[in-house]
């Protein structure tokens, strides 16, 4: 199914939800649409589904506009965080409820609950109810419930929200793995990056109703537009002193509205002679330590700036108070409304190696 929004608002009470969204969704993709809470991520669902009427703009499937098509037309499964089961139903008939209202014949109704529940990894719990079932099964009972009428595009909003980090991870690769199978077109909604950019072919980022960038997780985790993205996604730390960073002195920070974020990768940090680019460093002073189980991390002050970075456990410990060496190989630059990565122009080649 492809799929086109075109210019949608939506407003609620003299709010704006979805502020003009516009984008274009090719089939088979599985979209992660991803933002901080209250930004619209629901409602643009639900636009989609049907349970909303945009005020303005156009919502296209298959080239067919639909905003007043009822949401039973649309060919779309949806599964909610809160979208509880049926729960004096059994699995079998939770599976099964979307197919015995469009009154289909009992034995058809049969094989494709049997495929579901092969489907979902759920045979030999179709006689349980969803109280006898963990929260993981759960879901997936709503997701065989979902794909039951064979839609081709699957909506699903916070799916993995009520459930523990182990077993959401789990469960984001199956379902990959499922709607690749399958074929069909999926959005699905989270707050969690590392979800979005793990799963999802294309992700969508929208804030305040107004969508900010659409890309591959790597375009948006390389490459971000605005400076909403560059702050939202990554570790991100937006910067007091810019300009007081060594080879960043002469991108022009004090003509007021430029301003800087950096990552923690593109911070290095090492004692006397362990950064490879000696010109293009400084001193720095090591302010807090944080142990993370597999690295090290920590602030380093340095210009004015408390810079995050990471070290491994490999290396010699490092303390606070320590002085070390400060390499920033690089900045976000924001200019108003875009972002863009400036390279440390110091970072000259190292010193050649003779043996
Ligand atoms: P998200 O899913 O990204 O957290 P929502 O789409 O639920 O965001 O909400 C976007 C904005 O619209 C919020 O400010 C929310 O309070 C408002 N909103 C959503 N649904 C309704 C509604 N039915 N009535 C009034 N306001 C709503
Ligand atoms: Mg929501």
């Amino acid at each position: 199914m492809n799929i086109e929004v075109r210019n949608v608002s939506k407003s609620y009470g003299g709010q704006l939800a979805v502020n003009d969204v516009s984008f274009k969704i090719d089939r088979g993709k599985l979209i992660g649409l991803l933002g901080p809470s209250g930004g619209g991520k629901s409602t643009l669902l639900r636009m989609l589904a049907g349970l909303e009427t945009p005020d303005t703009g156009d919502i296209i499937i298959d080239g067919r506009r639909v905003n007043s098509v009822a949401p039973q037309y649309r060919g779309i499964g949806f599964v909610f965080q809160n979208y509880a089961l049926f729960r004096h139903m059994s699995v079998y008939d939770n599976i099964a409820f979307g197919l015995s209202v469009k009154k289909e014949k009992k034995a058809a109704i049969a094989r494709r609950v049997e495929e579901l529940l092969v489907l979902t990894a759920l045979k030999g719990f179709e006689h349980r109810y969803p109280h006898q079932l963990s929260g993981g099964q759960r879901q997936r009972v709503a997701f065989a419930r979902a794909l039951a009428p064979g839609p081709e595009l699957l909506l699903l909003d916070e799916p993995f929200a009520a459930i523990d980090a182990k077993v959401r991870k789990e469960l984001r690769t199956w379902l990959k793995s499922l709607i690749e199978r399958l074929g069909i077109t999926a959005i699905f909604v989270t707050h969690d990056q590392d979800e979005a950019i793990e799963v999802a072919d294309e992700m969508l980022i929208i804030q305040q109703g107004k969508l900010e960038q659409q890309g591959t997780p790597m375009d948006i985790y390389q490459l971000p537009q605005t400076p909403f993205v560059a702050g939202f996604i990554g570790e991100s730390r937006l910067l007091p002193n810019p300009d007081r960073l060594r080879g960043f002195e002469d991108v022009a920070f004090g003509t007021g509205h430029l301003s800087a974020i950096v990552r923690p990768e593109f911070v290095e940090v090492g004692r006397g002679g362990e950064i490879a680019f000696p010109s293009a460093s400084e001193k720095g002073v090591v302010r807090h330590v944080f142990f993370r189980g597999a690295y090290l991390e920590l602030e380093v002050e340095a210009g004015g700036n408390l810079l995050p970075s990471r070290r491994s456990l490999d290396g010699e410990p490092m303390r606070s108070g320590d002085e070390v060496s400060v390499l920033v190989h690089r900045l976000y630059v924001l200019d108003r409304g875009s972002a863009c990565i400036v390279e440390n122009p110091l970072k000259i080649d190292p010193m050649p190696v003779h043996i």
